[in-house]
């Protein structure tokens, strides 16, 4: 394994820089700063109400529910919440949110068929690797074993710094 596949984006070395950045953003809200530095944020549909009840025969015996579907799911497939729902984000940028998304939602559900087909149908046509998305065993990226990688919600003892 090379240093260039395990090398992360954000380390607790970036930190003070993010957050000099942050302050000195001038007129850019606290999303388009975090956009403008992060992977793609992809959008992930809601299951509609409708969708949530005509599954509930099934869920029952599931203890997870797919976010985008409704259906019942084993809860082997997690996805970054943020800007406060239906948006996905990078593993990398982990600690962009930790820092600066007052709308991070941490983990949500999605069924591992869902997270199959968002794969092929938003992550693939643009050169997304789905290990960057989503979580669990079938998704591990090279760099989450990094002792230097920061995990949702690690700030590495730093505030969150949101104004
Ligand atoms: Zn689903």
């Amino acid at each position: 394994m090379t240093n260039l596949i395990k090398k992360l984006k954000y380390t607790k070395a970036n930190i003070e820089e993010l957050k000099n950045e942050f302050r000195n953003r001038g007129d850019q809200d606290a999303d388009d700063f975090i956009e403008s530095r992060a992977e793609p944020i992809l959008l992930v549909p809601e299951a509609s109400d409708e969708e949530r009840t005509k599954n509930r025969n099934i869920n029952w015996k599931f203890h997870d529910t797919c976010f985008h579907c409704g259906r019942g799911a084993k809860g082997a497939v997690m996805f970054h919440m943020v800007n406060g729902g239906g948006f996905m984000a990078s593993k990398k940028d982990s600690l962009l949110f930790s820092l600066f998304g007052l709308g991070d939602m941490y983990l949500y559900c999605i069924g591992s068929t869902c997270a199959k087909k968002f794969t092929k149908e938003v992550l693939k046509p643009r050169g997304l690797d789905p290990k960057d998305y989503f979580w669990g065993e079938a998704y591990v990226a090279d760099y989450e074993d990094d002792p230097d990688y920061l995990h949702i919600g690690d700030t590495a003892g730093y505030e969150g710094d949101y104004e």
